[in-house]
């Protein structure tokens, strides 16, 4: 667990979280402030702080969240009709929390992928 590192306290079960998924691997629950119908986090249980990070640290960790981005999605009823998947890294990105998480978000149109 790293230190101040909310995502690692929400793992810990320190913050609350409307926890939707989990396996022993990972974790995926709401975002606080959704930008979609359907926007969870989904997230390693084990601290890496961007994806680029994570695919040289542990590919198979890194298998497994694109793994469980796939259930969310089926879970959340979106695989259908169609969702993204979002890593921000890094500041230009907006990354705000450094530890990996992939944004799945769905249930509408989601218009063009960046806001021009
Ligand atoms: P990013 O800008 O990619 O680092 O995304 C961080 C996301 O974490 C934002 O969409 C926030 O709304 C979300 N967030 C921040 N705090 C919490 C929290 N306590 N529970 C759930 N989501 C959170």
């Amino acid at each position: 667990m790293a230190v101040d590192c909310l995502f690692c306290r929400i793992v810990a079960r320190e913050i609350p979280a409307d926890v939707v998924y989990e396996t022993d691997q990972v974790l995926a629950f709401r975002d606080i402030a959704p930008k979609a119908p359907v926007h969870v986090l989904v997230i390693p249980k084990e601290h890496h702080p961007t994806f680029a990070a994570l695919g040289q640290e542990d590919p198979a960790l890194a298998g497994a969240l694109a793994a469980a981005c796939g259930q969310v999605a089926l879970d959340e009823g979106v695989a259908d009709a169609g969702y993204r998947v979002l890593f921000n890294s890094g500041p230009n990105a907006g990354q705000e929390v450094f530890h990996v998480h992939a944004h799945v978000l769905g249930g509408k149109p989601l218009g063009p992928m960046l806001a021009r």
